[in-house]
């Protein structure tokens, strides 16, 4: 058993995005011994230097699967590329328009009618619609990626959102109308005109990291948080999921036995946005590797503030910054330079 996560580099100047491949089982054997996953495709072109790589050096056309974690531009714009250029088995993402009917009533104007809503959602979409479009098309089947859907006999398992949180952001979403109720957990952030980073002193034995309110958008929490256990090897996906999505997945795993506590990797969420962790998750979700998708000039992805907490919980990171990066256990190596992990930085973003 063998298995290799490639990230690909995504978007130019201060843009981050995701795209990622993922192969595993016998990665010496024929192609019917092994999986393919592919999670987001960041833009355009990152969607077409994932064909190429996954060409290349998996040797295949071939998806088993391709998992859409959130409909934001920067993760789903390549995998219409993915769709038209590869076979794709299976596509795994959120149908927002589906559940137009269950969340009808979460508004102020009480007379928005089903149908109304699921072209409002349809429309400010646009992106995934078309995705649906083209997989209808194609005739590739699609799965809503809820809280306990699983496939390759419980290898792969999702473990948030549950619907009902899903249906819960979904009327906080741009471009629907405006929300009956506002949520309970979430606290819009406060734009600062002119956003100069202040910086202060970090130390190995302080806590930085602010557990206060979530900040990140509703869209960003209806992320898929996915799990692999790849014979003990477990790994996980987070999208730009946020903390209250992941201390829901993290009930969801202890509810069920599932330890987070042991990871041998993590995708840390959101390009390493300071606001979308805290300690109180990071007590929770432990990996002794942590990866993080990064625009090479973006100047908030990674957090300084951010990457020093992670490595005080004890794990090894490792940015993309512009580069292909690659994890892997018993993998075929590219002959890329060995990556070296980010250093502990001594001043941070107050
Ligand atoms: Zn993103």
């Amino acid at each position: 058993m063998a298995f290799e996560i490639d990230y690909i580099p995504v978007g130019d100047g201060e843009r981050s995005g995701d795209a990622i491949a993922l192969r595993f089982g016998n990665l010496y054997g024929p192609r019917s011994e092994q999986e393919v996953v592919i999670i987001d495709a960041g833009f355009e072109d990152s969607g077409e230097q994932l064909v190429k790589h996954i060409n290349q050096f998996y040797d295949t056309n071939i998806v088993d699967i391709v998992i859409s974690t959130h409909p934001d531009m920067d993760h789903a714009s390549g995998l219409k590329v993915i769709l038209d250029k590869m076979e794709v088995n299976n596509l795994v993402m959120h149908k927002p328009w589906d559940h137009a009917a269950e969340i009808r009533n979460l508004f102020k104007n009480g007379r928005i009618t089903a149908s109304g809503l699921e072209d409002k959602l349809e429309r400010s979409l646009q992106g995934a619609s078309d995705l649906e479009t083209l997989a209808t098309r194609k005739g590739i089947p699609i799965y809503e990626p809820f809280q306990g859907l699983t496939d390759f006999n419980k290898v792969m398992h999702v473990l948030g959102p549950s619907k009902a949180f899903y249906e819960e952001l979904l009327p906080h979403f741009r471009g629907t109308p405006e929300p009956a109720k506002e949520l309970s957990f979430w606290e819009p952030v406060k734009k600062i005109v002119d956003e100069a980073i202040q910086w202060i002193k970090d130390n190995p034995y302080i806590d930085l990291l602010d557990d206060d309110e979530d900040t990140t958008s509703p869209e960003n929490n209806t992320s898929a948080i996915i799990l692999f256990n790849i014979e003990g090897h477990k790994l996980l996906f987070t999208g730009d999921a946020g903390k209250t999505g992941l201390h829901l997945a993290a009930d969801y795993a202890e509810g069920i036995g599932i330890a987070l506590t042991d990871l041998q990797f993590f995708d840390v969420p959101h390009h390493g946005s300071k606001r979308n962790l805290s300690s109180s998750v990071l007590k929770r979700i432990k990996a002794s590797t942590a990866y993080i998708s990064a625009a090479k000039e973006s100047k908030k992805h990674p957090a300084k503030k951010l990457t020093n907490a992670l490595k005080k919980h004890d794990m090894n990171v490792y940015v993309t910054k512009g580069n292909s990066r690659l994890h892997h256990f018993n993998g075929n190596i590219r002959g890329w330079g060995a990556a070296s992990p980010e250093p502990f930085h001594d001043y941070v973003e107050e």
